[in-house]
């Protein structure tokens, strides 16, 4: 857990760091986050967190409570003084404080800024990674925005609990057409068995994960079979491999869909060898 939170202009220890009851990401989740990967003390793909965070701000209208440098100056802040080598850094931005009513409240109202971070037991998700993580799958209720990065979250934190009451540790989201859009939160890949690397296109119906597009970026330039196109959920039982993508896990091999073995049941060896990579291809700042 974070010790020292950031809000709204301070940082505060845990036990005083606190919101108002009427702060829009509590009362309507009207509000955005990003999750940026912390590695040695350094944020990864800050860059491409921050477009990402510009972009959702754009589309719900929610104005920028801070400069780009300010804010990277906060989160940098934070990770040190929660003394994070390896870990995660969280930032939401909401739409702030206003007397509850659904439509936007008066335009002088500043949004909040929560910024926290924490570290991650790296011997932990290194095991993970080495036995490789089961997901089953369950359809995708979501709204038709998912591009954007919002604190309303309510359709993912159920099929995370559908995951975990079956003994899973991801929840793919399958479309009404019986098509993987994404995981619950991370991005859903498969390696077909003529070898080819799928994953769902980018648009208004999966969130465009920074890992994804890291990955893409690295099969790009090392010429592998790609297709960026929704995969069935048949396609992923046959598939040859499966992992996930996602900035706190990077690339992490999936060794069972809905209780169904992929390829041999262990990890496969391209997830393995993108995991490994990973850093090499990110932007540490
Ligand atoms: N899809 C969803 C629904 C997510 O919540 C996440 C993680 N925040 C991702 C994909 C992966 O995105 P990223 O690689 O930027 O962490």
């Amino acid at each position: 857990m974070s010790r020292i939170a950031y809000v709204n202009g301070r940082y505060l220890p845990r036990a005083q760091a606190k919101v108002s009851v009427e702060d829009r990401g509590y009362q309507f989740a009207d509000g955005v986050y990003e999750v940026c990967e912390v590695r040695g003390g350094c944020l990864i793909d800050e860059r491409r967190h921050m477009a990402r965070l510009d972009l959702s701000l754009n589309e719900l209208r929610i104005a920028r409570p801070m400069s780009p440098a300010a804010l990277s100056i906060v989160l940098w802040e934070t990770v040190r003084r929660n003394r994070v080598r390896d870990g995660i850094v969280y930032l939401q931005i909401t739409r702030g404080v206003a007397r509850r009513d659904f439509a936007f409240p008066p335009a002088d109202t500043k949004a909040s800024v929560v910024v926290t971070a924490r570290s991650n037991d790296l011997a932990h998700l290194e095991q993970l990674a080495d036995e490789g993580i089961a997901v089953i799958t369950v359809p995708d209720i979501r709204w038709q925005r998912v591009d954007i990065k919002s604190v309303a979250l309510l359709p993912n934190v159920l099929a995370k609990q559908a995951a975990r009451d079956q003994g899973a540790r991801e929840a793919w989201l399958v479309d009404a057409q019986g098509r993987v859009t994404e995981g619950a939160s991370s991005n859903a890949w498969i390696v077909s068995r003529d070898g080819k690397l799928i994953t769902h296109p980018l648009g208004r119906d999966i969130l465009a994960g920074v890992t994804r597009s890291v990955v893409v970026n690295v099969l790009k330039a090392q010429g592998l079979a790609f297709e960026e196109r929704a995969f069935s959920v048949d396609e992923a039982y046959a598939a040859r491999e499966a992992f996930v993508t996602s900035a706190s896990q990077t690339v992490l091999p999936v060794v069972s869909i809905d209780g169904r073995p992929v390829g041999n049941g262990a990890p496969g060896l391209i997830a393995a060898a993108l995991r490994r990579d990973y850093h090499r291809h990110a932007e540490v700042a």
